[in-house]
């Protein structure tokens, strides 16, 4: 809230409140002096039915609203709030679900209903954990779990404070505690036995008694039941206890419940007990100092094991802050305004980027008598028309379908004046000189060295190849050396036989846990396939790294061109022999064209009229968004492999192309099985098809195939430019021994 609070006027309505003494309704409007939250609570008169009181709820949320000027988003923490605000007008509508409400003790009955109206109308949901994710993933399309953070700073204070609370301070040691709601998820039966078994301990129970009755509770001598206390003070009541407890019943109360006590008693440096709540084993079991036991013995001996490692400040403190270092309120109000912002963006079109309709570019005509047709002007087709014009002096038809040069490397500037490329990052990078130098023709270059991050761990910002920053990042560790480093993954590397996919080149280098973190999540979005089906050249793209060299790329050659791509390609095509047609189907251009050979750079399958099958493709859809601030990342690119996350990665082109702009531009990535065909699929039976259709390529006279698509390899700028070059050469050749023999025959006949 205090975050939202710096970027927008956040105003929190509060339950109800019933005052015999009121005879009309009221609001009572309070602002809280550290984070400028507006917190509105009504003051009802008695006796109101549920009609009625919506109405008059209705009427002074409209009153309060129509004082404040802006746009609106609705934060739902409860679908029990729309019937009085469903009418109000908002760029956004989110809702925060924070567990299975409709399982709780006294669930009101139309709640289901007016959860799955909610989760009709709503434009962003987010969940309190994975398992009430999961749960719900199917209902929204655009819904995202986000497991209870921490206040770090808040709750370490527990590691050191020593003053104690006047209510504690008298209790015998050891204690066990628990604070938060005392309610129907808590397992009385539990917490009896456990004060039965073990007489010596002190159990302490900070929290308010809530929908149960007091009478209920176990009463024991060493059971002290100390009521609310303000959270501000909670780190002082986890001081003085030795470990911490949550001792849920497991039923479908807490079927879905992800409790933030878990991290925040970790932060308080305590180790914890908990009965198996699927959340708290998922993101906290493999702890150490995390103990999960299901029934009351094995509960009663976890705390005996608790309480022996809360003795000795080992390792398992360490493993601790490791594992919370990923854990902040920041990051997660970074990822939900991302999100709103992202939905609000969807709603109004106006602040997405429209793709500009350039016009098509005819010649005079098709008719001139042309030595080569070629279709594709992206590198493929541009580097060969250039060479053909300007070394051997050749008439070239270049066409494309799309409305621009470039290819998939056209870049353009968007209507926030930032260049931007419309099929996502293009970082060009190169070990070849011939290609460097080849493309210095074009253009003048801007030193650029890409660097991305990996957002795991549900929100942590890691180096991306993996190196010795990421790793001592993520556990926590300090590896000083590159050889500390190798043994760390050494340790954690799996040996496998035979390297064959793309799952074999990773965990062969560094385990499985780190392949799932980082690898299989993305590879399945990217690919839509596990990484065991892919060839391994698709993640060996990715090396490991012992230093903390954090640049994606590590050739020598990494520019980005002065003036953009599709500058580089005007300059490049700007040749007396090149004819340029965009919007032009290689199909509609055929047989009116007039051309001795061609070059296809388009894929090799359509060509054929997919005589064998179609070839596989891997296709991305992409989100290009204007945002109304300067920067939106510290860097280029952050990939994001998890796969409750639909995208692969954001990219900012500031970063890359050095401009500098008021506002900022990013592209997502949302993998797609249908749609342009972007990526050929590295599998061994695509490779054999595509083999199929090259032996009919090599038994076409006269055309050429060239390029990404035509080729069907996974290829970089680079290595097309190589490809294209290596052709022309060929060519070039071609045509010189026809030369060669032309005027040997012409001096034969002059001979004669
Ligand atoms: P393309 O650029 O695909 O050009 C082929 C052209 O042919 C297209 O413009 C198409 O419209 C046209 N065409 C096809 N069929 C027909 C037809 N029947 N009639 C008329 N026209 C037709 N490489 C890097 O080096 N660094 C990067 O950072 C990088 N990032 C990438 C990011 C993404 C999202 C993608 C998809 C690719 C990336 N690449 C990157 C790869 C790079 O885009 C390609 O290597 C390169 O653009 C391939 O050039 P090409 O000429 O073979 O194909
Ligand atoms: N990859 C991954 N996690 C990452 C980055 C890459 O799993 O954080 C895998 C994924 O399969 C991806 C491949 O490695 O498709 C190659 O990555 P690269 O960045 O080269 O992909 P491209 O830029 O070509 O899309």
């Amino acid at each position: 809230m205090t975050r939202f609070a710096r970027t927008r006027r956040v105003i929190f309505w509060e339950e109800p409140l019933e005052d015999a003494a009121a005879s009309t309704p009221t609001l009572k409007s309070e602002v809280c002096p550290e984070s400028g939250v507006i917190v509105l609570t009504p003051i009802l008169p008695p006796g109101l039915d549920a009609g009625g009181r919506d109405q008059v709820l209705k009427g002074l949320l409209d009153g309060a609203l129509a004082a404040i000027e802006g746009d609106l988003i609705r934060w739902y923490y409860t679908p029990m709030m729309l019937p009085f605000s469903r009418h109000l007008e908002a760029v956004c509508t989110a809702y925060d679900c924070m567990d299975e409400l409709a399982n709780f003790k006294f669930a009101p009955p139309e709640l289901t209903l007016l959860e799955r109206e909610l989760m009709a109308t709503a434009d962003v949901v987010f969940t309190g954990g994975y398992s009430l994710w999961e749960a719900k993933r199917d209902r929204h399309r655009n819904i995202h779990p986000f497991p209870s953070s921490v206040d770090r700073a808040h709750f370490a204070k527990a590691r050191s404070l020593r003053a104690e609370p006047a209510d504690q301070a008298k209790l015998p040691w050891p204690r066990l505690g628990f604070y938060g709601v005392v309610d129907e998820r808590m397992d009385l039966g539990l917490l009896a036995a456990l004060a039965d078994a073990r007489p010596e301990w002190s159990l302490v129970i900070v929290g308010p008694v809530v929908k149960i009755s007091p009478d209920d509770l176990p009463r024991r001598p060493n059971l002290h039941y100390l009521g609310g206390k303000a959270y501000d003070d909670l780190p002082k009541y986890l001081a003085g206890w030795d470990v911490a407890l949550m001792p849920f019943a497991i039923n479908e109360s807490t079927r879905f419940i992800s409790p933030t006590k878990t991290p925040e008693y970790l932060a308080g440096g305590r180790p914890v007990v908990s009965t198996p709540i699927v959340d708290v084993a998922r993101h906290y079991g493999e702890l150490e100092a995390v103990k999960i036991a299901g029934d009351a013995a094995a509960f009663i001996a976890a705390c005996d094991q608790a309480l022996a490692l809360s003795r000795i400040k080992g390792p398992w403190l360490k493993a601790v802050d490791a594992a919370l270092a990923a854990n902040s309120w920041d990051e997660t109000f970074t990822r939900m305004n991302l999100e709103i912002t992202r939905a609000a963006a969807l709603r109004s079109p106006a602040m997405l980027v429209e793709e500009p309709a350039s016009p098509a570019i005819r010649p005079a005509s098709r008719k001139k008598p042309f030595d080569y047709l070629i279709v594709g002007a992206g590198y493929a087709g541009s580097v060969l028309a250039e060479r053909l014009t300007s070394q051997l002096g050749k008439r070239v038809l270049l066409i494309d379908r799309r409305p621009h040069i470039g290819g998939n490397a056209y870049d353009e500037k968007n209507a926030a004046g930032v260049l931007m490329h419309r099929y996502g990052p293009h970082l060009f990078h190169t070990n070849s000189e011939e290609v460097a130098n080849y493309l210095s023709q074009f253009t003048k270059w801007r030193p650029y060295e890409h660097r991305v991050l990996a957002c795991v761990k549900g929100g942590l910002h890691v180096p991306i190849p993996i190196n010795r920053t990421t790793l001592n990042l993520l556990y926590g560790l300090d590896l000083q050396t590159d050889q500390e480093a190798e043994a760390y993954l050494e340790s954690r590397a799996e040996p496998v036989e035979r390297i064959r996919t793309s799952e074999d080149v990773v965990i062969s280098k560094v385990g499985r846990e780190l392949y799932e973190t980082f690898f299989r999540g993305y590879t399945r979005k990217q690919w839509g396939m596990d990484p065991s089906e892919l060839d391994k050249s698709v993640t060996a793209r990715v090396p490991t790294r012992t230093n903390t060299d954090d640049r994606y790329f590590t050739d020598k050659f990494q520019n980005m061109p002065a003036e953009g791509y599709t500058r580089m390609f005007e300059n490049m095509l700007d040749q007396a022999g090149v004819t340029l047609e965009l919007g032009a189907e290689f199909e509609d251009v055929r047989e009116e064209a007039d051309y001795d050979r061609l070059i296809f750079t388009g894929p090799i399958d359509e060509y054929f009229d997919y005589r064998y099958g179609a070839l596989p493709y891997r296709s991305l859809e992409f989100r290009h968004e204007i945002l109304d601030q300067e920067w939106f990342q510290p860097v280029g690119t952050v990939n994001y492999p998890a796969e409750s996350v639909p995208f692969t990665r954001i990219s900012e082109y500031k970063h890359m192309t050095g401009q500098t702009c008021r506002k900022t531009t990013i592209t997502y990535e949302f993998p797609r099985a249908e749609g342009e065909p972007y990526y050929p699929v590295p599998r061994p039976e695509n490779q054999a098809l595509y083999k199929r259709y090259e032996a009919l390529a090599l038994d076409t006279p006269n055309v050429q195939f060239v390029g990404r698509l035509a080729t069907y390899r996974y290829y970089n700028m680079d290595q097309v430019v190589g490809q294209a070059l290596a052709t022309f050469r060929r060519i070039a050749e071609r045509e010189g021994r026809a030369v060669i023999a032309a005027q040997a025959a012409a001096r034969a006949v002059a001979a004669n």
